[in-house]
């Protein structure tokens, strides 16, 4: 029977990570996509770089916009404080299903809400459905045409406090033209660019880390 890549990238974490050891689980995807098959995680590179941004703000709640496997979700989730709170979002029902077990894998279940829908719909109802009042740090690496307007709605759902960042994937490799135009030259913004490769490859590409000034 035919299986897709997620399902192997899932079994090459069974097979080859320690069940509760987030950072083995991040080693067997890395492996798998160098070894096997590429598959979009922010990957090892650009997740040095997204590890450092996370243990700096040190923050109590997060927002990842696109889970794909669960690979970034994992990194950040194993670097928040005990009482914090990543919350993820996902659209497509395969890739949630996938991400969920690389994250009960990973032990990490407890610290992470997997949501799933657009985030165009769930971004207006963080606050009621999950009593969150603001991000500290929000991951934008989902479909690159969503960056900017998803982060006109964070601004207009008051989901932004004076302080919070906001750290970009991809915004040079397929690139987000737009958003980048929009938070380096809004006074809204200090923006400041991290330059890494492409996942699993040599292409050039970088985070974008945004500090919303309010
Ligand atoms: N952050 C993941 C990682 O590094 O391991 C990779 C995420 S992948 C590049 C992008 C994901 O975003 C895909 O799984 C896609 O289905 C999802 N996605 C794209 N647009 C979305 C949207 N508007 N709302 C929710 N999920 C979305
Ligand atoms: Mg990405």
């Amino acid at each position: 029977t035919q299986s897709t890549r997620p399902q192997r990238l899932l079994h090459a974490v069974q097979k080859n990570a320690t069940r509760g050891d987030p950072r083995s689980v991040v080693k067997a995807i890395d492996n798998f996509c160098r070894q096997k098959e590429w598959a979009m995680n922010v990957g090892d590179e650009k997740g040095c770089i997204l590890d450092s941004v996370v243990s700096e703000v040190n923050p109590v709640t997060v927002l990842e916009l696109g889970t794909y496997c669960g690979y970034s979700t994992v990194r950040i989730a194993s670097l928040l404080p005990p009482h914090a709170k990543l919350i993820t979002l996902e659209f497509n029902p395969d890739y949630a299903k996938i991400a969920r077990q690389v994250i009960a894998w990973a032990g990490l279940e407890d610290k992470i809400q997997l949501v799933e829908g657009p985030s165009g719909e769930w971004i207006p109802k963080m606050k009621e459905q999950f009593g969150v009042k603001t991000f500290d740090l929000v991951f934008l690496d989902h479909w690159k045409d969503r960056y900017l307007p998803d982060t006109k709605l964070l601004e207009d759902c008051g989901l932004l406090r004076k302080g919070s960042i906001l750290l970009a994937d991809n915004v040079i490799c397929p690139g987000t033209p737009d958003y980048l135009e929009y938070v380096r030259n809004s006074p809204r913004y200090k923006s400041q660019y991290f330059k890494s490769h492409l996942e699993y490859t040599k292409v050039e590409d970088g985070l974008e880390k945004s500090v919303f000034l309010g």
